[in-house]
């Protein structure tokens, strides 16, 4: 019931102070431990609270290994917190939620099928009737500019092509919930940029909530309403900033205002020994 309270009353500071629709997430006093090898036991994740709003595009970066992935699964349900509790769209998560949509540095098409197939999973496991899923298919391909790889099977694509064609199915599922784990990590500079352009273009038009993990700072900023920074292990909310540059955004033009750049500097100071050593 204490908790229950908790819960339900944001702390201040947390969340945006405005009347609106409830937090899209909820993170409250969670903590997570694992068990280690030599029969002992390891903190990963400790006292993190953390509220989503809904709609917000909110990043979280931090050096490797300080926790963000585990957070990440633990809001995803697939994984059980160790203390504390997660609430997504008013439900306490014991299992993953209804409408929420992960992608991953490394995609998890099904390899043996082609990219219409694999949109086509989505669009079947989100209840799409059959009659309309070739049309919804063939504009999510043309969205993506994919339109001639819609017979492909991801092996036969590039890195980007195979990124693009997950977030085809991610948007093809149509989440209320996006929670994206490094999903350009593994791409090359150019291939980022136009994917990073292309996922603010889309959420420009219909603002979903998104936990956007990475650990690279400029993506956080260009992309997010705000970047919390973690530390650890264990893992801990160190320090989060409000983003406050214009949208619509352009990912890439963002980048040449003055207060980007200010941002993106205080935030490199912050996470320290990353900036000492350029
Ligand atoms: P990040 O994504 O920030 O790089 P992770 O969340 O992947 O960090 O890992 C944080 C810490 O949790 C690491 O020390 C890692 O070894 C540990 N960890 C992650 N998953 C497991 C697991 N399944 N079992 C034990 N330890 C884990
Ligand atoms: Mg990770």
């Amino acid at each position: 019931m204490e908790r229950d309270m908790r819960a339900a009353s944001a702390p201040p500071g947390e969340s945006p102070a405005v009347a609106g629709p409830p937090p899209r997430v909820r993170v409250v006093g969670v903590s997570k431990t694992y068990p280690t090898p030599d029969g002992g036991s390891a903190r990963v994740i400790e006292n993190v609270d953390l509220t989503l709003a809904e709609g917000e595009f909110l990043a979280i970066v931090g050096p490797s290994g300080c926790g963000k992935s585990t957070l990440l699964r633990l809001i995803s349900g697939l994984v059980p917190v160790s203390d504390g509790r997660i609430v997504v769209a008013g439900e306490e998560v014991i299992a993953p939620p209804p409408r929420v949509g992960f992608m991953f540095q490394r995609d998890t098409l099904l390899p043996w099928a082609s990219v219409s197939a694999n949109i086509a999973v989505a669009l079947e496991l989100n209840g799409t009737p059959a009659a309309e899923r070739p049309a919804r298919i063939a504009a999510l391909l043309k969205l993506l500019g994919l339109e001639r790889y819609a017979d492909y099977r991801p092996s036969a694509l590039s890195g980007g092509m195979r990124q693009r064609a997950a977030l085809g199915r991610l948007l093809a599922y149509g989440p209320e919930l996006y929670l994206m784990d490094e999903p350009f990590g593994a791409l090359d500079a150019m291939t980022k940029m136009i994917l990073g352009r292309e996922l603010l273009r889309i959420w420009s038009q219909d603002a979903k909530s998104v936990v956007f993990v990475t650990h690279d700072i400029e993506e956080a900023v260009g992309l997010s309403d705000r970047v919390v920074v973690m530390e650890g292990p264990p893992g801990r909310i160190k320090s989060e900033y409000r983003i406050d540059l214009p949208r619509p955004r352009d990912f890439r033009e963002v980048r040449l205002l003055p207060e980007f750049r200010d941002v993106c500097e205080r935030i490199w100071r912050d996470i320290g020994r990353h900036a000492e050593a350029e």
